[in-house]
């Protein structure tokens, strides 16, 4: 392998690169092989320590920095970010065996969106002015302090950037954690950072298993937790949060619906379900995996859909031509070749999938069943990889009432030719980011996150400003001071 994919060293902390091998070793292995190609130790306490401790050092400085000085930093970076694309694209993918054609169009380049964004933003924070008569109230928009970002798997380079971006154009520090499946693109994140004019203390990477991002999220100098990963973990992470009243967003798994009804236009139907069901075989969170198809077109979409995905090329995700890729690890494999198992016993048809391929690495064939009925647990629970769902319906009303009954609400999609249609269902539709004629765009101006079980606060966005920042507001009173006595 001419790409070296070992870190200097597993933590950045303070503005450097630091080690300390008496961690739990974790191995990065290459999901397209199975090989070991880096390794990583866990923080021990004493590195976490170090982290909090000089994020919360330096956090007061920068805060102090005009919004516009912070924003041309991040700004800087997401340049830096851009063009470095390709070596970062080729990261992104051994960490997580995403096919580079995939990487190169939306990872580094949607963490350089973030930081473009956030950063252009960071001048015009401000608070407002009220005038109450001769006095008046004004605000001011302040940040929290330190702030603990954890990531899922899935997207460890946007993660970083989604959270770490408007974190620090808050006036924020953070030390942010990423997946133990996934440690290698945050480091670059860091780096790049750092290399833009980022003081140091400002963005540390600390990495570990559950208990590590849990020993973050209780330590008394942390003021803030943004999650992104299952619902169980938001439990646990939002309890721990709330014990000390922390702020939190928190970025959650889904079972989101898509519904098509007749009138769609076939082929942009077909294409919004492969985006929802096979995009990082099917590893996004937002994914919308019950496929509610109208039942005078259920069978004209599934032959069109297979015919659509036996032209996947699926094979080594570093080759251009590859669009499907394996499966993050070994053991989510199995955890999704489990579900087929469960769903070919529950009686659903499978269309076409179903197995796990005959080569190295952790692929699984892009997997459909049909005749699927909301009683299944391939319809309750979140498989998190590339097995769709379709359930049929015949009416609108019976499709929002079925599309609603989950404990999710994290994403929803109509197709619908008639446009009155499509804004009446979306509005009805219990989640956070909607799509119609559309799925899985997730630009950064747009507000994203879940509803329900699927979480809490928004990412991107002006919104998520208010999720990295407090308002304090100052009463100012301009004549006497009447007191009873
Ligand atoms: P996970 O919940 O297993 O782990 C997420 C992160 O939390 C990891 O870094 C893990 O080490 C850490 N963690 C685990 N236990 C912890 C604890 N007690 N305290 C603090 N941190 C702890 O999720 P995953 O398997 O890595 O990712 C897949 C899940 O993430 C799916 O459910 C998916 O839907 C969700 N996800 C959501 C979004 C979103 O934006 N809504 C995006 C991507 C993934």
């Amino acid at each position: 392998m001419s790409y070296d994919t070992q870190p200097k060293a597993s933590h950045f902390i303070d503005g450097a690169y630091v080690e300390d091998t008496s961690g739990v070793p974790i191995p990065v292995i290459f999901p397209a092989t199975g090989k070991q190609i880096a390794t990583v130790y866990a923080a021990t306490p004493a590195i976490v320590d170090q982290a909090l401790a000089s994020a919360h050092r330096a956090q007061r400085q920068w805060a102090a920095m005009s919004g516009t000085e912070r924003g041309r930093i991040l700004r800087r970076a997401a340049d830096m970010m851009r063009d470095r694309n390709h070596d970062l694209s080729v990261l992104e993918t051994y960490d997580t065996g995403k096919p580079y054609q995939e990487t190169i169009a939306v990872d580094a380049t949607s963490g350089a969106d973030a930081l473009e964004y956030f950063g252009g933003l960071a001048g015009s924070l401000t608070g407002e002015h009220i005038q109450l008569g001769e006095d008046w109230v004004y605000t001011r928009r302040e940040p929290l302090g330190v702030c603990v970002g954890i990531g899922a798997w899935n997207y460890p380079t946007q993660i970083a950037c989604w959270k770490g971006a408007p974190a620090l154009a808050c006036g924020n520090a953070m030390v942010f954690k990423p997946s133990e499946m996934t440690p290698l693109c945050a480091l670059k994140v860091a780096e790049i950072l750092h290399e833009a004019g980022l003081p140091a203390g400002i963005y540390n990477v600390v990495q570990g298993l559950g208990e590590v991002g849990a020993s973050l999220v209780t330590d008394p100098r942390v003021a803030k937790v943004s999650l992104t990963g299952s619902v169980p973990t938001g439990k646990k992470v939002y309890a721990a949060a709330a014990a000390q009243m922390k702020h939190v967003t928190m970025e959650l798994g889904g079972k989101s619906p898509l519904i098509i009804f007749d009138d769609a236009d076939l082929d942009n139907a077909v294409g919004g379900a492969i985006l929802a069901n096979f995009y990082s075989s099917g590893q996004v969170c937002s994914n919308g995996t019950r496929v509610f198809v109208h039942e005078g077109i259920k069978e004209a979409f599934l032959k069109r859909l297979t015919e659509r995905l036996s032209n996947a090329v699926i094979g080594d995700p570093m080759d251009e031509a590859t669009n499907f890729g394996p499966m993050v690890s070994e053991k989510q494999m199995k955890i999704v070749l489990d579900y087929i198992e469960k769903g070919e016993n529950e009686g659903a048809r499978l269309v076409t999938g179903g197995k796990r391929l005959n080569r190295d690495g952790f692929y699984l064939q892009p997997t459909v069943f049909a005749d699927v009925t909301d009683d299944m647990i391939i319809a309750r629970e979140e498989i998190f990889g590339p097995v769709m769902a379709v359930l049929d319906f015949s009416s609108e009303e019976e499709a929002i009432t079925r599309a609603n009954a989950t404990e999710f609400g994290l994403s929803a999609g109509v197709f619908t030719r008639d446009l009155s249609r499509g804004h009446r269902v979306i509005a009805q539709l219990e989640a956070g980011s909607c799509f119609i004629n559309s799925y899985n765009d997730a630009p950064v101006e747009a507000p994203f996150g879940g509803t329900k079980m699927s979480g809490v606060g928004r990412e991107n966005s002006k919104a998520a400003i208010n999720h990295y920042s407090q308002l304090k507001s100052v009463y100012v009173r301009m004549g006497d001071v009447e007191a009873p006595y």
